[in-house]
């Protein structure tokens, strides 16, 4: 049996990316939606063929203990509310994906985790990049250190924000650019150090072009992590630039990706073989399928909520470098 996904927050990246996405899963079907607006709701009521029975709202999520066709709900809210959204779907006993970034602190992540393990459901990410073949290809380098480890990487994920939006609230958001563009930055820098996790970190805020705009969020930072074994990543992330690129290198060779951080498009070289072509791929699909096979086989996600906390323990640290001006360690525990 496909497994029934509800989407929580009919935004951006519900409509265009994971809806759609949906209908070229194996293994899940969407089933009911949540969302503050009735109207759209049952608009995709009609696009989805689930009945209007179930079409929630963030009041009534709790309900959704009562739909045996729900097994999985997926928060894709502004960064603030995901541990709100998680937590209430644990509760009505389901399994849980959060939207990158998992939470926007370590305690909220630490509650996530617990009320899942409470309620015993699974908990996954939206870290799509973890099932792209150009990160696998980053991951196979790394790990088989065919050009020796990689000791520098450099990564800069941004865009230039037009309007205004929840993205420069930091009560919706929890931070600027680096909660939103410059996890894929760590993410990608994790990879390439084998998955393990910096040490310490330094971060700058830089210039704002718009003070008005980002009040209590930063434009553009600038940080770097150092790794265990000494290898060190320079992450750049900017709300007032373009950019979306990362580059590994080693003793004997280096492995670039960019676009690297898309849905699609993406593309990579490395010094021993040139430009480097995958076959088109459904980023979303395949995270999706790959949670609903954990479901289903009892097998844990392998972008779960310890790789988000830890996720955050690193995020947390670069915004205590960025307020004290000093290289700060990492905590973990
Ligand atoms: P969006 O603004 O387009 O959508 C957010 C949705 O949340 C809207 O439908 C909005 O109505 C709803 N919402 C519920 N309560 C709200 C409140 N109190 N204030 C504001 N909105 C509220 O944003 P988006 O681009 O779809 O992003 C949603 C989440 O998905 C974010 O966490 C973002 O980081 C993540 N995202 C992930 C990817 C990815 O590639 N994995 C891409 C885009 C967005």
């Amino acid at each position: 049996r496909k497994l029934g996904v509800v989407l929580v927050g009919l935004g951006n990246y519900a409509t265009h990316q994971l809806g759609p996405a949906l209908r070229e899963t194996q293994h899940c079907r969407l089933v009911g939606v949540v969302t503050g607006d009735a109207a759209k709701g049952a608009q995709w009521a009609r696009d989805y063929g689930f009945p209007a029975s179930s079409i929630y709202d963030y009041d009534t999520m709790d309900r959704m203990a009562d739909n045996p066709d729900i097994d999985i709900v997926y928060a894709v809210t502004p960064n603030a509310l995901h541990a709100e959204h998680c937590i209430k779907a644990a509760q009505a006993g389901k399994h849980v994906v959060s939207e990158k970034p998992f939470t926007v602190s370590v305690a909220e992540a630490d509650q996530v985790i617990a009320a899942c393990q409470k309620q015993d459901v699974k908990l996954s990410l939206g870290y799509r990049l973890h099932f792209d073949p150009y990160h696998a290809e980053l991951r196979r380098l790394a790990a088989s250190e065919e050009f020796g480890p990689f000791a520098r990487m450099d990564g800069n994920f941004s865009f230039v924000m037009r309007n205004p939006q929840w993205r420069a609230e930091h009560g919706l958001a929890g931070g600027g650019p680096l909660m939103d563009l410059g996890v894929y930055i760590i993410q990608a820098a994790l990879m390439a150090a084998g998955e393990q996790p910096p040490v310490a970190v330094t971060a700058k805020s830089l210039h704002k072009s718009r003070p008005e705009f980002f009040k209590d969020v930063e434009e553009t930072l600038e940080w770097t992590m150092e790794f265990p074994r000494g290898e060190r990543c320079r992450g750049y992330t900017s709300y007032n630039d373009n950019g979306n690129q990362f580059r590994a290198e080693a003793a004997k060779g280096w492995y670039q990706v960019g676009p690297a951080f898309g849905y699609r498009g993406l593309k990579a070289s490395t010094s021993a073989r040139g430009e480097l072509s995958f076959p088109p791929f459904n980023q979303q699909a395949a995270q999706m399928d790959d949670f609903a096979l954990c479901v289903k086989e009892n097998r844990e996600s392998k972008v779960n909520g310890e790789m988000g906390r830890r996720d955050m323990c690193i995020i947390e640290a670069i915004y205590r470098a960025m307020a004290s001006g000093r290289r700060e360690l990492v905590r973990y525990a």
